[in-house]
């Protein structure tokens, strides 16, 4: 914290801890956008009041719901945005901190509820799977060099069998990693749309994309003309759907993002499949990981005293990895 105790950021108060991650002008935008009413009476109690109203159940060691998970990544990112802030060269807009949470609290939801529910395991398919007869698998993903820095996205088409369909490719320059993982979306679905007939699954990495575009109103989004492209998209070929898969399953579209966001091209289709990638698109063909997680997670929150609080996440592992490929299953215990 600064030698005067002012905050370096709004300089209006004495930076506490509680300045930092609620009351400074920073941190109350942050509050906003995740939808908390910075004005209301509970953002003016106490540190530990604060947090027992806003996640009772996770501080008493219990499971919560989204809501409680919500609060406790906003706590965190607030923290991690004011050192941003003032120490860090590289800025996170507001916009981008609450994208990384929303995005966190689903990722330490699922993980830690789901494990937690009547059923302790998570089973995932690791890795690409092809699509139904029938259907084209359209693989999409965005990349950005930076955040915002040069972004550009990608694609690849795939039949059944795992045959290379098409690809595209495409920058769009000085950019945020949402607005490519958005761009990549739109690009695939309009390939898709000059395909003759056949069903289109169109699979992303991003999990906000998805909820972005599943949103009903997004008029006021910051990407609105975008998310709406796509919505209107999938209104016109009400067949197709968008699934989300892991980033080991999308490895080839990284592959092609990242070909979009080193070149300065706007937009490229590739008939057949560029240099570099070809032993990406063979380990999709012939592989298959299946990972089961069993997990015991436990979240921790600790109140020290009135101006300190440590949260923890713990989780303790075993994978179970088996393969379409004919290789032994393994287990790793961790
Ligand atoms: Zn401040």
């Amino acid at each position: 914290m600064g030698s005067s105790g002012a905050c370096a950021r709004c300089d209006e108060e004495v930076e506490s801890v509680l300045h930092c991650i609620r009351d400074c002008t920073c941190a109350k935008e942050i509050w906003t956008l995740l939808g908390f009413d910075v004005n209301s009476r509970s953002f003016q109690l106490d540190f530990r009041s604060w947090f027992e109203l806003h996640c009772p159940k996770l501080i008493s060691g219990k499971e919560g719901p989204k809501a409680e998970y919500l609060f406790v990544l906003g706590t965190w990112f607030c923290w991690k945005y004011r050192n941003e802030h003032i120490l860090g060269d590289k800025r996170s807009t507001k916009w981008d901190i609450n994208l990384n949470i929303r995005t966190m609290v689903e990722i330490c939801f699922n993980a830690f509820w789901e494990a937690t529910s009547s059923v302790p395991k998570i089973s995932r398919l690791v890795g690409w799977v092809k699509p139904v007869a029938g259907t084209i698998k359209i693989n999409t993903d965005g990349s950005a060099l930076g955040n915002p820095e040069r972004a550009g996205f990608g694609g690849v088409c795939r039949d059944e069998k795992g045959h290379w369909h098409c690809g595209f490719s495409g920058s769009i320059g000085q950019s945020t990693n949402m607005l490519a993982e958005l761009a990549a979306i739109r690009a695939g679905l309009q390939i898709g749309s000059g395909m003759s007939g056949g069903n289109i699954v169109l699979e992303t990495d991003s999990l906000e994309a998805i909820r972005l575009i599943e949103k009903e109103n997004s008029h006021y989004h910051i990407y609105g003309a975008i998310i709406e492209d796509i919505q209107v998209m999938f209104q016109t070929y009400p067949r197709w759907r968008i699934t989300h898969v892991l980033r080991e399953g999308n490895q080839c579209a990284d592959f092609m993002a990242k070909l979009g966001s080193s070149n300065d091209e706007e937009y490229v289709v590739w008939e057949d499949p560029p240099d570099g990638i070809s032993l990406m698109l063979l380990a999709d063909r012939i592989s298959t990981l299946e990972i089961e997680i069993f997990v015991t997670p436990t979240i921790e929150i600790r109140i020290e005293d009135a101006n300190c609080c440590s949260i923890f996440f713990r989780s303790s592992c075993v994978f179970a990895i088996s393969g379409s490929n004919g290789a032994i299953p393994y287990r790793v215990s961790k």
